[in-house]
């Protein structure tokens, strides 16, 4: 095992890695920004070592200064958390260079899922459903083509994007040329490549996407999926563990199908395999996450499987503590995403210093975060305050669950999401789960006439 770990990230998820550390008996390293000397991470790690100032780009982003000081506190392991470092080939490379493991897949596996055009063809070329598209653009009339022959709505991507952005979607014909240059110029800015490629733009479907673990040995399991319809611009705002769309043969089929894109780019660690999900249960293959996702917890609450353990034990060369046939899933589990963001003001991020703060408790409920009263929040980095999780037997316990949760929840000083969540748990149509990525725009506009009614 290893004799100290790194961790390259902040916030909730450096507190998550460093309390796996803990329970393995692993001394920790943190590193912070200037702006983060007084996050929880800096206190709970057994070290902790500024490496720069607030912005990410001179800290967190920062290689030299997480290398060296891996090198002299004395790491032989960096887990880059998810965000940052996490999905970046060229890092895991020089972890590696410098003898350091890196806690994720091999920089080859990276590069391969990390650019979403070639990932694509990986997964045609050994026949996994993907949704129509195109390879990278670089002629319009082929584009033009390709869409008059799927038919509008089309999704024209940034072949390295992420996070929901580099995105645009297109109605119609004469609308396609000028999202293409805006897409490429967006993607250019955010992601240093312009790549942008086409893909058919499914109507609202489900976004369900399936947890896997893969040892160095060649064992690849999956533990069930989530469903992460509940979005806002492609931006997850709540998580349920099993998807209340998916039956069991399904589920199977959709696990079987991540375990074959995984074994297609020989990965190796924890990963994340998305797939949308039509009315007609035919799902297609969107993209790999090649790290810890922010939802790993709920899926944890129903396999009873922790994570980043194995995460760990799988950079370490141990083989996975368990197999396909012992992993039963039990219950059903949601998370919400806490963020200092004020929802009646369209989601503006509210940094400021919480100034009072009391997290829910109980059985089945569990909070992650990296916060306590007295915090200030940067204004640097994302928003998120914590993620609150709930398990329960079913789904309608699960759900009541988290309502009690979000209304014991006290946060002070700055805007939070709760009241948004406390409003969309009780929604009508969330309660039956007949939701899709449509979901949010929906019960915006069942809200506006509600509030035109009153
Ligand atoms: P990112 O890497 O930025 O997370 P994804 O490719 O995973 O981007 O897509 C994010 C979300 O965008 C999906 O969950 C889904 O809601 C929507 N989306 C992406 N591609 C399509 C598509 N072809 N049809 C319909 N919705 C899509």
């Amino acid at each position: 095992m290893f004799k100290k770990v790194l961790i390259a990230n902040r916030g909730e998820v450096a507190v998550r890695v460093i309390r796996a550390c803990r329970e393995i008996g692993i001394p920790t390293v943190a590193v912070y920004s200037e702006a983060d000397a007084d996050s929880l991470h800096v206190s709970l790690a057994t070290e902790a070592y500024c490496i720069g100032p607030k912005e990410s780009s001179k800290s967190y982003l920062n290689i030299p200064a997480i290398i060296s000081t891996a090198l002299i506190s004395g790491a032989d392991a960096i887990h880059p958390g998810y965000g940052f470092m996490s999905e970046s080939a060229a890092f895991a490379e020089i972890c590696e260079q410098h003898g350091i493991k890196f806690i994720g897949p091999s920089g080859s596996a990276i590069r391969k899922m990390g650019d979403k055009a070639q990932a694509r063809a990986t997964m045609l070329s050994k026949d996994i459903p993907i949704t129509p598209g195109t390879g990278l653009i670089d002629n319009i009339n082929a584009a033009k083509k390709f869409c008059k022959k799927a038919g509008y709505p089309v999704i024209v991507k940034a072949t390295a994007g992420g996070g929901g952005k580099g995105m645009r979607i297109v109605n119609a014909e004469n609308e396609l040329e000028e999202n293409i240059v805006l897409c490429k110029t967006e993607a250019q800015k955010f992601f240093g490549n312009s790549g942008v490629y086409i893909e058919k733009y499914l109507v609202n479907p489900r976004h369900i996407e399936v947890q896997i673990l893969a040892d160095r040995h060649g064992n690849v399991v999956y533990l069930g999926e989530r469903d992460c319809s509940i979005q806002r611009r492609h931006q997850k705002l709540v998580e349920e563990a099993p998807s209340p769309a998916v039956n069991d043969k399904i589920r199977e089929k959709l696990g079987k199908t991540a375990v074959r894109v995984a074994k297609a780019v020989k990965y190796e660690g924890v990963g994340t395999v998305e797939f949308l999900l039509d009315k007609n249960n035919n799902f297609y293959f969107m993209e790999m996450n090649t790290r810890l996702q922010v939802e790993h917890g709920i899926t944890e609450l129903i396999s009873s499987i922790d994570i980043v353990r194995e995460q760990i034990n799988i950079a370490a060369g141990l083989p996975l503590s368990v197999s396909q046939r012992d992993i039963v899933l039990k219950g059903h589990a949601i998370e919400c995403r806490i963020n200092a963001e004020n929802p009646a003001k369209n989601f503006m991020p509210s940094a400021g210093v919480i100034n009072g703060y009391v997290a829910p408790g109980g059985f089945g409920v569990r909070v992650d975060s990296h916060v306590y009263s007295g915090y200030s929040i940067p204004p640097y980095y994302d928003s998120m305050i914590s993620k609150l999780m709930c398990w329960a037997p079913t789904r309608e316990e699960a759900r009541r669950r988290m309502y009690r949760a979000l209304k014991e929840y006290v946060i002070t000083g700055v805007e939070t999401t709760l009241p948004f969540y406390q409003d969309l748990i009780e929604d009508e149509v969330f309660i039956k789960g007949v939701f899709d990525t449509g979901f949010l725009e929906d019960y915006n506009r069942r809200k506006e006439e509600q509030n035109k009614d009153k």
